[in-house]
This record gives structure tokens, sequence and C-alpha cells, in this order.
């Protein structure tokens, strides 16, 4: 008997209730969030709390005076958006997502979404806001599924299609990477050779380092179909000394440096790195020691020009503890050139190793009142992103090989 008195009340009033909890809800949160809302827009909060209120209390006031009918359709009212109340409501949304208040972001847009009564390019739009809140409050795997979800409906979208590129870069899949750089170079005007020249050489990279030498190879010719990048060159360089090709290597070394003098000391870092369970191993830095001995005894003056060239030289010097050899090579430099901070500094640290420790201190001295800004080793041209370790692509603005050497702190 008690529930069904309680389920005949319930839906004799369920309107009531609903609107009671809707207000108090409401008029909580409005409270707690006008003291809040200092770096949100006031206006655009107020606008829409204003047409929330009104709505909610215009009903409540004739559900207590008993006029069902009119708190329907004062329901109804709120569902009727108007188009200027649903731009308010994005631009609330944005707000709260640059705002960094991802939750309340994710809860406007999906309430949006959930409307039956709005057009299918409001509900697209939507959609791709709430992509961007997952994305931006870091829920990943939400962020891809819901962008998917939008590509679903319309495939001509080249900010979605971009953003998973981004995604799956920052994640490393590279197979993904590839299909969504792939879909973007037919949607947009930008060529994107490049780029996917790149994330074939990753997905080669990773093929190496699990030792297989043979597919790793035929990405890496996928790569160059696409753009000879300068990561590809070293990878190929690592391949050829894989195969014992001395000839194929010593001739794409002169080329790669020919072509990028700049990048001399990241191709000697990057030829060190061989994981030491791979097969080869002891063949691999045999090979790679008579590389070194070709480009210690490379005579080219216009080589020679480069700070990047000159350093190389010297860390090859000095590991084969050539201290000497790395002096004189350095001294002569230093007297030509000299306005390197970079390489100021192994010419102290080698003055110190051959016994000068009174011209060390002078060229000390001279490289301390020079020294006020970053120590990093490199930097991004685009966007000016500091790191000691080497970046293909920048962590920061995304782009592939903007990196430079900082000679000059
Ligand atoms: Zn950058």
């Amino acid at each position: 008997m008690d529930y069904l008195f309680l389920i005949n009340w319930g839906k004799e009033h369920a309107l009531t209730v609903v609107a009671v909890v809707i207000t108090l809800v409401f008029f909580y949160h409005y409270v707690i969030e006008r003291d809040k809302a200092v770096k949100l827009s006031k206006k655009y909060r107020n606008s829409i709390f204003e047409v929330q209120s009104r709505i909610f209390l215009n009903a409540t006031q004739y559900l207590i005076s008993g006029n069902k009918d009119l708190a329907i359709k004062e329901f109804l009212n709120a569902v009727d958006l108007n188009r200027e109340t649903i731009e308010t409501y994005f631009a609330l949304g944005g707000l709260f997502r640059s705002n960094g208040e991802i939750e309340k972001a994710i809860s406007i847009h999906r309430s949006l979404i959930a409307r039956d009564n709005i057009s299918e390019s409001t509900r697209l739009q939507a959609l791709k806001e709430l992509a961007m809140d997952f994305d931006k409050g870091g829920f990943v795997d939400k962020a891809v599924e819901t962008y998917k979800d939008v590509l679903k409906i319309n495939r001509d979208q080249q900010d979605v299609i971009f953003s998973l590129c981004r995604i799956y870069e920052d994640i490393g899949d590279w197979d993904q990477a590839y299909n969504y750089r792939i879909m973007l170079s037919k949607v947009g005007q930008e060529n994107q050779s490049e780029t996917i020249s790149h994330i074939l050489v990753e997905k080669a990279k990773s093929l190496f380092e699990q030792g297989q030498f043979k597919a790793c190879a035929e990405e890496l010719e996928d790569a160059f179909r696409f753009a000879p990048s300068v990561s590809a060159k070293i990878l190929r360089l690592k391949i050829f000394l894989v195969q014992g090709k001395m000839e194929d290597a010593k001739g794409l070394l002169l080329e790669l440096l020919k072509e990028h003098p700049m990048y001399a000391t990241f191709i000697f870092v990057s030829l060190e790195g061989f994981n030491q369970k791979l097969p080869l191993r002891d063949e691999y830095f045999q090979r790679l020691g008579q590389l070194k001995e070709y480009f210690l005894g490379l005579v080219d003056l216009d080589l020679m020009e480069s700070p990047s060239i000159i350093l190389s030289r010297i860390r090859l010097l000095k590991d084969q503890k050539r201290n000497g050899d790395a002096f004189e090579l350095l001294d002569v430099w230093m007297k030509n050139h000299g306005d390197s901070d970079v390489l100021k500094v192994e010419y102290i640290k080698i003055l110190i190793e051959v016994g000068k420790t009174d011209e060390a201190l002078h060229h000390t001295k001279s490289l301390l009142n020079n020294l006020h800004s970053s120590l990093s080793r490199h930097y991004c041209s685009q966007c000016g992103f500091n790191s000691d370790e080497i970046f293909w692509r920048c962590p920061q603005c995304h782009n592939w090989e903007t990196i430079q050497f900082r000679w000059k702190v």
C-alpha cells in the first residue's frame, strides 16, 4: 500500500520534485561560482545563469501556484534554445577549458550534445569541443575516441585529423601517426612528405632497437620515398655499419656533413647508440671505429669552418686519449674564430689537461664575463624550447628538425 502510494505521489509530483532539485542545485552553484569566477569572463557566465535562473524560477513559480501547463511550457522553453544562447554556451565552454576548468567544460559540451532539438552541425561542433576538452585535460583515450567520432560524422575536418596526428606522435604510436598523416595530406593543402618521412624513420628506429635490421631497412626505404630527412640518413648510416658496407657509410657520412655540418655532433652521438643485447654488436663498434678514423682524417677546409665539426673531432680525439692532437686542433681554431662559448669550454678543459693552467684561467675569466643566459645545449628555432637532449621533434611546438645547437650562451 505504501509503495503504491509513493509511486502515485511520485507520478503526480515528478515535475515539482525535478524543478525544485534543479533550482536548488542551480542556486548552490550560482552562489559558489559568483565569488570564484575571477579569471573567467563574468559577462558570459552571468548571461547563462540569468537565462537559466529566469526559466527555472518561472517554472518553479508556476508549479507552486499549481499551474502545471505553464510550468511544462517553461521547461520546454529551457530546452528550446535559440542560436544566440547556444553560441553563449560554446563561448562559456571554451572559456572554462582555456581556464583549466575541464570538468565544467565537459559537462557543458555533453549537455549540448545530448539535446535532441539542435542541428547536426551544432552537435558536431559540440562533439569537437568535447574532444578538445578531453585532449586539454590529458584524457588521451577519450580524446582519441571522441575525435574519431567526429570524423565518423564528417571526415573533412583538418584540425581534428591534425590533433590525432599530434596525439599519436606524442605517444609514439607510429603506425597510427602514419595513417592520420596520410589522411591529413589528402584533406589538407600542405605537403606532409617531410613529416611522414620522420614518422617512418621513428618506426624504423624501433625496429632497429629490436634487432630487426632487414625490416628496418625496408621501412627506411619508404621514408626516403617521402623525403630524405637528416634522421633518415643517420639511420641509414647505422644500417650500413650493421651490413658492413663501409664505402657506402663513408660516402653517406661525407654527404651528411657537407649538407648539414651543424648536425655533426648529433650524428656521432646517434651512431654511438647501439643496444648492448643486439646481434653484431662487436662488428658494429669495430666498423664505427673505422668510420671515426675516416672522419678524423678528412681534409676539407669548408668542413673545418663549422664549430660542430670541430667539436665532434675534439670529442673523438679525447675519447682516444689523444689530448695533444685535440689541443692543437682547437688551439688553431680558437685563434682564427674564437667566438663560440661552447668550444671555449672545451678549450679550457684541454688547456687544463695539457698543463697550461695560466692560459686556462685567463680564458675562464673571459668566459665567465660573458656568461649570463641559459646554458642548455640545444634549442628549437621555431619556439625557443631549450633542452640538453637531442630532439628531432620539438616537444613544445611539435615541429620536426627545428633543433639548433647553442654556440653562444
Ligand atoms: Zn619548438
